[in-house]
């Protein structure tokens, strides 16, 4: 029983970094929000910075 709890705990850690590494960015920014909705920042800044393969730096401070 303990082995399997152990087990259970390693995967929802797991999960919890896999999850807090799939957004890029930062939590309540707009690109973030766009995000969630499944779509892109449509922000002038925010679409240069994703042309570029980055995050928008103005948006998403850290
Ligand atoms: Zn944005
Ligand atoms: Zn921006």
């Amino acid at each position: 029983m303990k082995t399997l709890l152990s087990v259970f705990a390693v995967a929802t850690m797991m999960s919890t970094i896999s999850f807090a590494a799939d957004s890029k960015f930062k939590e309540g920014s707009c690109c973030d929000k766009a995000e969630k909705a499944g779509k892109k920042c449509e922000h002038a800044c925010c679409v240069e910075a994703d042309k570029a393969g980055k995050v928008c730096e103005k948006c998403n401070k850290k």
